[in-house]
């Protein structure tokens, strides 16, 4: 059994390319050329220099000590927080416009809830010369202003989605809809494991450097590859498909899935998909989704805009319903509260989605000598306004 994707696009169930005809023509080109492209070593060669160059690679795999200490377990953070604009997103859009830039295209889009994909997107154009759009709801350009003046001054164009909740969905359709209206010359770069296959898979592979790299890294520490458990945050998942990537078919590494639980799993503010969510297809992908008894997508809550997706990933629904993963959910408080702490002990301010992870720690039990890595996806930075209002500060 292995719970990579299939030759069809699927992981388990999950998965495939529900799309639109006018879509077909472009994800069949993706689909026929990515494996094909992302293996020329002139592709590799480029992809490795930009990470360690650019982004900052490999980042650091800090061990803890403070926190070894309180949970009375090997605790190692990844640092992926220290990538260039803030989080590990950047792994993906350098992964991305350089596969575009192979297919000859020109013009870039993308969609963005926070902005962190946004600004992630935007500066890998930059750096490309690409012209760049990207799509975002309307609520969150007046939510997330800072991120939108990056993308500007990075020189993306910023175009609201006017429809539905005017959130990351909605922005989401639009940049299909662009896509579907400009199939030649356009590029659309998706920010996590979603959307149809290729997608998913693409993305895990280039954020998969994640797990290669704390592989090389346990090892010179621990003399050992493998760690007892890997945690992360699932938002769509593509962090957490990185750090897990080379440890899901060794059944040794535990696999911890940390979804946002909002204000409680059942008060219905709430992201925890595998707790709440049917099957169903959201942005062409069949996967866990949070639906209406009549399929109408659930407005999803989590005081961190990045866990704030109404579905996962095809992979992380897999993992899932196969019991590779365990899925805790952690609310909004017990995340704020981890945060807190985190830059308390170790002098680590970090992402509300990260803290997330964190908090799992609460709700675990370890052994003394075993070895817990806890993906740090970003930093806290663009969070510091929630922390004070939070903490009041
Ligand atoms: C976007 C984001 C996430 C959630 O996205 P995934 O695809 O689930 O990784 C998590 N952490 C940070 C810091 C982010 O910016």
């Amino acid at each position: 059994m292995t719970y990579h994707v299939n030759e069809k696009g699927y992981y388990g169930e999950f998965g495939g390319a529900y799309i639109p005809e006018m879509l077909y023509p472009n994800v069949e080109k993706l689909r026929q050329n990515y494996l094909k492209i992302t293996a020329e070593p002139e592709f590799q060669k480029e992809f490795d220099e930009l990470l360690k160059d650019y982004v900052g690679r490999p980042t650091p795999l800090y061990y803890a000590k403070n926190l070894s200490e309180k949970y009375k377990a090997k605790i190692y953070l990844k640092r992926e927080d220290l990538c260039h604009t803030g989080a590990h997103k950047i792994n993906n859009t350098i992964g991305q416009i350089l596969l575009a830039k192979r297919l000859g295209k020109t013009r870039i889009i993308a969609e963005t809830g926070a902005g962190q994909h946004g600004v992630a997107t935007a500066t890998v154009c930059a750096l490309m010369g690409l012209q760049c759009i990207v799509y975002m709801g309307e609520v969150d350009i007046k939510r997330q202003a800072p991120n939108v003046a990056r993308m500007k001054m990075l020189g993306a164009e910023v175009r609201p989605a006017l429809s539905g909740s005017r959130t990351l969905k909605d922005a989401t359709n639009e940049a299909i809809r662009d896509w579907i209206n400009n199939p030649v010359d356009t590029y659309y770069i998706i920010g996590s494991v979603v959307g149809p296959h290729p997608y998913p898979d693409m993305v895990a592979r280039f954020q998969s450097v994640i797990s290669s790299e704390i592989k090389m890294q346990l090892l010179e520490k621990e003399g050992k590859e493998s760690p007892d458990y890997v945690i992360a945050c699932v938002g769509g998942g593509s962090n957490a498909a990185g750090a897990y990537y080379h440890f899901l078919d060794d059944a040794d590494v535990k696999i911890i899935a940390v979804e946002a639980a909002g204000l409680g799993v059942h008060s219905g503010e709430s992201a925890a998909t595998s707790a709440l969510g049917k099957i169903g297809i959201i942005h062409g992908s069949k996967t866990l989704l949070m639906q209406t008894d009549d399929g109408q997508i659930t407005e999803p809550y989590s005081i961190s805009a990045g866990l704030d997706y109404p579905g996962v990933g095809p992979m992380h629904a897999h993992l899932f319903a196969s019991k590779r993963a365990q899925f805790i959910s952690i609310t909004d408080e017990d995340a704020m509260n981890a945060g807190l702490a985190l830059s308390k002990m170790e002098g680590i301010i970090p992402a509300i989605e990260s803290a997330h992870a964190f908090a799992a720690l609460d709700v675990m039990k370890f052994n003394e000598e075993e070895v817990v890595v806890v993906n740090l996806s970003g930093r806290g930075d663009k969070d510091l306004q929630t922390y004070i209002d939070y903490f009041k500060l």
